[in-house]
Order: structure tokens, then C-alpha cells, then sequence
């Protein structure tokens, strides 16, 4: 199917990449105005520095970076490396995606789920925000897909998956809420899930959820240690880092006996494994008790999320929908490996 020898595959090659780089500049546009609460409305853009609309030749995507050196052409304030990075990003899922599945009417599909995946993960990450109706439009781009069956979903399993994820996030969030005045996830979590169990499905969106919870962990040990360091907490962090090694530590575990590549060790490491993580755990509840009772006190609702875990946990959602697009197959394997089951 990808035949580099072939005319009109290259040139459709092309074609996506350069149509990849122009949905990418919209999108640019999509999460400014978004934040700013501005309509989409195609006037042209301008430098949020001085005002000064911007010539065509000064909105090429990629190029006119590169040209003008990352500086506005009239006041030389330095551009946002977040412009040509979303439009490559962009260009670069487009072609994969195109690689992946084809010339086809699913990839229409897939072009928008990723668009939406991009723009949400954004300004989560700048602005702490999803907008609503990105996540809806999602959610309705899912019914619509498993109702015309591109995605080999029926559309109960759809619906389904939409009301389970929104449930999941919510039902945790509020029982949180209720014992510490904190929601754990932000509304915007329950949204993002609402869409990609709409998309994905009721089953899917389990594996995208594990999946999420790991990369959650994973981005957020170096910003614990920081913030450990700031705050003089190493014992938080250190109980932190344990538990999540212990987790891949059995994992592993777990792989080498579902191989059977130990035998006589396996129970044993097992357990002095479980042991630092019982310990550790025991000091994060003490830690986490402690916090939630001081924001009582003070009436602080917000400051734990920053103290303890300060990453939204949206793009951890929609980095694992991207990449059930391209490899849920594989994933599904892993999970299973890990928690050796069939
Ligand atoms: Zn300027």
C-alpha cells in the first residue's frame, strides 16, 4: 500500500503534509481565540504583542518561523515555539495516521479526533481549561462514527462508553470532593473521557484509562521531585516514587513469569517489593490526611492539586486516545501481559 515508487502515492504524501501544516495553523488559532473567548471568525491573525496585522507571507506555516527567526517581523517580540510546534505535530500525526490507515473515509474521522485531541491537550496544559465544546464535538464525532460503522463499534458501545467515562471521572471526583472539599479531576477530565469513550467505546476506553493512569505517573515524578526539593517533602516524594516503581516492578514481574523466565525468586521479590510499597503508601495516606486537613482549616480547595500532583490529568487522557488510535492493539497485549491475565 505504500509504495514510495509510486506517483500518486508521493504526491498525496504531499499533499497531507502540507495539508497537515495548514490544520495545524488553524488550530493555533482554534486554542488562541479559544482561551481568549474570541469566535473563530477568519479575519487575519496578528501579533499579540503590537497589534500589527500580519502579511500571507508572514502566516506560512513552519516556513515564515523559520524565516523570520522566530521574531514578529514589525516589533521583533519573539513568536511562541508553540505555533510551528502544533503545526509540525500536526503535519506529522496527519501523515502517520495516513500511513496507518489509507486513503479512506475513516481517515476524516481520525483527522478531527486528532484536531480535537491537539486543541484540548493545549489548553489544558497552558490554561488548565478544556472547553466544553471541544469535548462535545468529540463525543458527537464518536456517535456519528460507530453509527456509520468505520470503526467497527456499535453504537450502544458508543453511547456506553460515553455515560461510563463521564460517570467514572465524576463518581471518583465528587466522592473526593466529599471527604476533602477537593476534586481530585477537573470537570474537564469527565468531558475528555464523555468524548473518547464515545469514540472509542465502552471496552476500549478501560485500556485507555489504565494507559492514562501510568503515563500520569510517569509525567509526574520529575515535577514531585521538584517540587519536593522547593518545599523540603523528600519523604512525599520518596513514598511517591516508590509505589510507582513498585508498580512497574511487579509488572515486570509479571511479564518474566508469564514467560516463564523465573520461577524460585518470583514470589520472594514479590514480596519484599509489596513490602516498601505497603510502607510507602502508608506515609503518602498520612501526607495526603494531613494536607487535606490543613486546607479544612484554612478553607483552601485548590492548593493540594499544586502540592501534590501539579499536572492537569487531560493530556494524560488524550496522549492515551492518540495512541489507541494508532496501536490499541498493542496495548490491549500489554495490559494483559502486565496484570497476567487473559
Ligand atoms: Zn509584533
Amino acid at each position: 500500500m505504500n509504495d514510495f515508487s509510486n506517483p500518486v502515492f508521493v504526491i498525496s504524501l504531499i499533499y497531507i503534509i502540507l495539508f497537515g501544516l495548514c490544520v495545524g495553523s488553524f488550530l493555533n488559532v482554534v486554542i488562541l481565540r479559544g482561551l481568549a473567548g474570541e469566535d473563530i471568525v477568519l479575519s487575519r491573525s496578528k501579533c499579540p504583542k503590537c497589534s500589527n496585522k500580519l502579511k500571507w507571507y508572514m502566516n506560512i506555516p513552519l516556513l515564515s518561523y523559520l524565516f523570520l527567526k522566530g521574531r514578529c517581523a514589525y516589533c521583533k517580540e519573539k513568536i511562541s515555539i508553540q505555533y510551528p510546534l502544533i503545526e509540525f505535530i500536526t503535519a506529522f500525526l496527519f501523515v502517520a495516521a495516513f500511513l496507518t490507515f489509507g486513503m479512506c473515509y475513516k481517515l476524516i474521522f481520525i483527522y478531527i479526533a486528532i484536531s480535537l485531541f491537539i486543541v484540548m491537550s493545549v489548553t489544558d496544559i497552558k490554561k488548565y481549561v478544556i472547553l466544553d465544546y471541544h469535548a462535545y464535538i468529540l463525543a458527537f464525532l464518536g456517535v456519528v462514527y460507530s453509527f456509520f460503522d468505520f470503526s467497527g463499534l456499535s453504537l450502544i458501545s458508543s453511547i456506553s462508553g460515553a455515560i461510563f467515562g463521564y460517570l467514572f471521572f465524576e463518581i471518583i471526583s465528587l466522592i473526593f470532593k466529599k471527604i476533602s472539599s477537593y476534586r481530585i479531576f477537573g470537570e474537564g477530565d469527565s468531558l475528555i473521557a464523555l468524548g473518547l469513550g464515545a469514540f472509542f467505546g465502552f471496552r476500549n476506553l478501560i485500556y485507555i484509562i489504565i494507559l492514562s493512569f501510568i503515563l500520569q505517573f510517569v509525567f509526574a515524578i520529575p515535577l514531585l521531585i521538584k517540587n519536593s526539593i522547593k518545599n523540603k517533602k523528600p519523604k512525599l516524594t520518596m513514598a511517591y516514587i516508590v509505589i510507582v516503581f513498585g508498580i512497574f516492578t511487579l509488572g515486570v514481574l509479571n511479564m518474566a513469569q508469564f514467560f516463564n523466565l523465573i520461577d524460585t525468586f518470583y514470589a520472594l521479590c514479590v514480596l519484599v517489593v509489596s513490602f516498601f510499597m505497603l510502607i510507602a503508601l502508608w506515609i503518602l495516606i498520612l501526607e495526603i490526611k494531613n494536607k487535606i486537613k490543613q486546607n479544612l482549616d484554612n478553607n483552601i480547595s485548590d492548593e493540594l492539586s499544586t502540592s501534590l500532583c501539579a499536572l492537569p490529568f487531560g493530556p494524560a487522557l488524550l496522549i492515551s486516545g492518540l495512541v489507541c488510535i494508532f496501536y490499541l492493539d498493542y496495548i490491549k497485549l500489554i495490559v494483559k501481559i502486565f496484570f497476567n491475565s487473559n
